[in-house]
């Protein structure tokens, strides 16, 4: 029997993420040919609007955030979507949800982007409109909580509602393709699982660069930080991809398993192996910008900077430092993930260095994947061979010309219709990754540890970059 849901039932449709991201990637999904004729899409939020009404509101949210030549199934997919007014504070609202969304035998997928302090909530008023049922799936999107503590609340709320198997907890960054690209580079490739290991791998750096200040989630940005924000989720998934031993299948039981083992091996942060920062005024893309306290309008101590050297502490990685950093307001928009192999063991070329190789897996705004090789320089060499490091580079996107490069949310929504958990996060995943973030912020405690300033434009404070400089590695830039 096909697991594919017969309705999606949006929470906060009139939200930023929905207009920005969801109904997009919805009606990208429609125009392409790959959702069933049949789906319906609920919308609903507290604003009252009829259905004509909220069809105009998706309309003008997909003028304003599609390509207009990603439109062309729009007026179809609008006769897709109708909407339900609801507080999801008032219990009796539920049942005009659930006449709307919900019908016998139907499986209904649901997606929650709403605040997290209104999950239980909603979930008590789905429970109590028979919304639960076996064809039911929820989607949380992030934050899961503020640390350990407040994550298993929400996971135990969920899980009172519905059993793991159909919960689908998002992190955006899974479904990016240049993600989903790293699995495939080390497990389709033959060439670096051999290398892939703490004999030939120096150390990795793994670094998500905004640009951008304080936008438009202020409370929650304050209240968060940089740690929080980036490193629990993201920053710890990608680890887990580089560093996971091989699954033994694409799916999704064999690939939590192995990303699990790895969040639960990682050590303790100790003393000195974390800096954090908070930027001052400075300049980014040739614009003065003011610092994040003149942004915020007052004083605070949340960190917008945190630079970190992490272990995973297992045979393959021990002694291989993996340096994390993130930050905003840094000089470039950046992810990327640096593998650093080692030297070579003996060097024939007399007078000439030879440059460890390094891979260089470029996640956004460019998607890309360089090896750095050592090549002969074209002479004569009369004085001995003349080496030069050489890049060879592959640009995702030239190397998939005419290929429609999805977004991310377009595989996690078509995942979770069709119900297919691999790029969701378990809930093991979450509460390890949590364990070891909040056993930072009390290390930071202990040491009275506040963030120090860096300008607007840098990368980060001094002592991040001494972080890395003290075992003698540079920061890739
Ligand atoms: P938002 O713009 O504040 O939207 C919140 C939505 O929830 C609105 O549709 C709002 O509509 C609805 N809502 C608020 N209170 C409600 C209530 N009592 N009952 C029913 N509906 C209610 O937030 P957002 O930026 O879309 O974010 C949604 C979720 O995604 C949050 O968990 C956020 O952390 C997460 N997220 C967002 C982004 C992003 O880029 N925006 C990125 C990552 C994660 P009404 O006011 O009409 O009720």
């Amino acid at each position: 029997m096909s697991s594919t849901a017969d309705a999606l039932l949006l929470f906060g449709a009139t939200g930023d993420l929905a207009q920005r991201m969801l109904l997009p990637s919805l009606c990208a999904l429609h125009s392409d040919g790959l959702l069933d004729p049949d789906l319906r899409i609920v919308g609903t939020a507290r604003s009252e609007m009829s259905d004509a009404e909220f069809r105009n509101f998706a309309r003008a949210a997909l003028e304003k955030f599609m390509p207009a030549n990603r439109r062309s199934g729009m007026a179809d997919f609008l006769n897709r979507l109708s909407y339900q007014p609801l507080d999801v504070k008032d219990p009796a609202g539920f049942k005009a949800v659930a006449e709307k969304a919900a019908r016998p035998g139907e499986k209904l997928a649901i997606f929650l982007s709403t605040a997290p302090s209104l999950f239980e909530t909603t979930i008590k008023g789905l429970q109590g409109a028979g919304l639960t049922g076996e064809g039911a799936r929820i989607s949380l999107e992030k934050p899961l909580g503020i640390d350990l503590a407040s994550s298993r609340e929400i996971n135990d709320a969920v899980a009172a509602a519905f059993p793991e198997s159909r919960i689908f907890r998002i992190d955006h960054y899974l479904g990016k393709e240049t993600v989903q690209n790293l699995i495939a580079l080390r497990f389709a490739n033959i060439m670096f699982e051999p290398l892939w290991n703490s004999q030939h791998i120096d150390h990795v750096q793994i670094t998500v660069a905004e640009t951008v200040g304080l936008e438009s989630r202020v409370d929650f940005y304050d209240e968060a930080g940089a740690l929080r924000d980036m490193v629990q989720n993201h920053m710890l998934q990608l680890l887990a991809l580089v560093a996971m031993e091989p699954p033994t299948s694409f799916d999704s039981s064999a690939v939590r398993d192995e990303k699990v083992k790895v969040l639960r091996a990682l050590r303790p942060i100790g003393p000195g192996e974390s800096v954090t920062g908070q930027y001052r005024a400075g300049a980014t893309g040739g614009q003065i910008v003011p610092g994040y306290d003149e942004e915020l309008g007052r004083e605070s101590d949340t960190e917008t900077f945190v630079a970190l050297k992490a272990h995973v502490d297992n045979w393959r990685w021990k002694g291989v430092p993996f340096y994390l950093r993130t930050g905003k307001r840094l000089p470039k928009r950046r992810t990327e993930i640096l593998v650093q192999f080692r030297c070579i063991p003996h060097s024939i070329f007399s007078g000439t260095r030879t440059v460890p190789n390094q891979l260089l897996i470029g996640i956004q705004p460019e998607e890309n994947i360089t090896l750095s090789l050592m090549a002969k320089v074209p002479g004569l060499d009369r004085e001995g061979m003349s080496l030069r490091a050489v890049p060879l580079e592959i640009a995702m996107p030239d190397a998939f010309t005419g290929v429609h490069r999805r977004i991310a949310y377009e595989r996690l929504l078509l995942d979770l219709i069709e119900c297919d958990q691999t790029l969701f996060v378990r809930r093991d995943e979450v509460e390890a990754q949590w364990a070891w973030v909040d056993a930072i912020r009390e290390q930071w405690r202990k040491e009275g540890l506040t963030p120090r300033t860096y300008s607007a434009g840098s990368w980060g404070p001094s002592a991040a970059i001494a972080l890395a400089e003290r075992d003698g590695v540079s920061w890739h830039e």
